[in-house]
């Protein structure tokens, strides 16, 4: 394992680069420091773990000092790693939506829907997805607040992206921690990518989560893909626009043949137009962002949306 990296984000706050995929700036984690203990936002998914731990502890922080251990939403990337870390530590409490919480507590409907999204290759992303006793785990509805060191964190509902999302805002440093609510924005790229996956896509929320995200006017977006963003109020405020430029390119590439893949293809020439004398662009599997947000996750969760809104017969006839 290469040695951990931390980036200090300024009063006592820590990112924890947790090694997605054996590469750098795909999964943050962050830590917040309390009064007499620490705060984690997001776990990562087990195969994380130990990369995870490392960062942890390489942040100065002991495992036995996080006390309380917040997940944005349960997707696999997020919070698949929360099982796995119960013994590692031991004196935490887990966080999470009310509507994630069962599905951690008795994982089955999680294990069989990232093997529908990622087939064979589910076990090697994620790991095993263990149980977390009800004991260890509390349900989150929106509008709680925590305290931590300079003030409180603020919890906040955030469907759209999936109906048991959560965001986070820390008063101290006026920064919000956005999980996926506000797409993907990896370090030194233009703008944030749509974070639109099945099953329960639902743009309506996605953008009214998005404004009350804006109405904490945020000083700092903190993206778990990935890190701090220099201008995130501004990604905040252009997010909708792309997120609708991708909405209606998979929409009229659906109306015209609602295959997955023709719809992702279409996705992928929007987003990477062929560059005509010039060198290609990178293919998909060199591009980073796919490794978290890919073009076919989008256009199924788009397909699915389309098709339980009702939006795809008015192409007909
Ligand atoms: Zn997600």
């Amino acid at each position: 394992m290469p040695r951990p990296r931390v980036l200090d984000l300024g009063q006592g706050r820590q990112l924890v680069d947790i090694d997605f995929r054996d590469t750098e700036g795909l999964i943050a984690a962050y830590l917040v420091p309390e009064e007499g203990g620490w705060t984690l936002i997001e776990t990562g998914p087990s195969t994380c773990r130990d990369a995870l731990l490392a960062g942890i502890r390489y942040a100065g922080v002991g495992l036995d000092e996080v006390r309380h251990v917040f997940v944005t939403h349960i997707h696999l990337d997020h919070a698949g790693g929360v099982g796995a870390l119960l013994d590692a530590l031991p004196r935490a409490t887990f966080y999470a939506h009310e509507l994630g919480v069962p599905h951690l507590v008795e994982p089955s409907k999680l294990v069989a829907s990232a093997r529908r999204a990622w087939g064979a290759a589910a076990d090697r992303l994620w790991g095993p997805i263990v149980p977390v006793p009800a004991t260890r785990i509390v349900a989150l509805r929106g509008g709680e607040r925590f305290p931590v060191r300079g003030g409180e964190l603020s919890v906040l509902a955030t469907p759209g992206h999936a109906r048991h999302h959560l965001a986070f805002f820390d008063s101290a440093t006026r920064g919000i921690f956005t999980g996926d609510g506000a797409g993907v924005r990896l370090e030194r790229s233009s703008r944030a990518r749509p974070a639109v996956p099945p099953p329960d896509l639902d743009l309506e929320q996605l953008f009214s989560s998005l404004d009350a995200m804006r109405a904490t006017h945020p000083a700092l977006v903190l993206y778990s893909h990935f890190g701090p963003s220099p201008d995130g109020a501004g990604d905040l405020e252009r997010y909708r626009g792309v997120v609708e430029e991708w909405r209606d390119v998979a929409l009229s590439a659906a109306r015209e043949n609602p295959d997955p893949d023709f719809v992702t293809q279409r996705l992928r020439e929007h987003d990477q137009p062929p560059s005509g004398g010039a060198p290609p662009a990178p293919a998909g599997p060199d591009d980073r962002s796919t490794l978290v947000s890919g073009y076919e996750l989008a256009a199924r969760g788009f397909l699915r949306y389309f098709e339980t809104h009702g939006l795809l017969a008015q192409g007909l006839g």
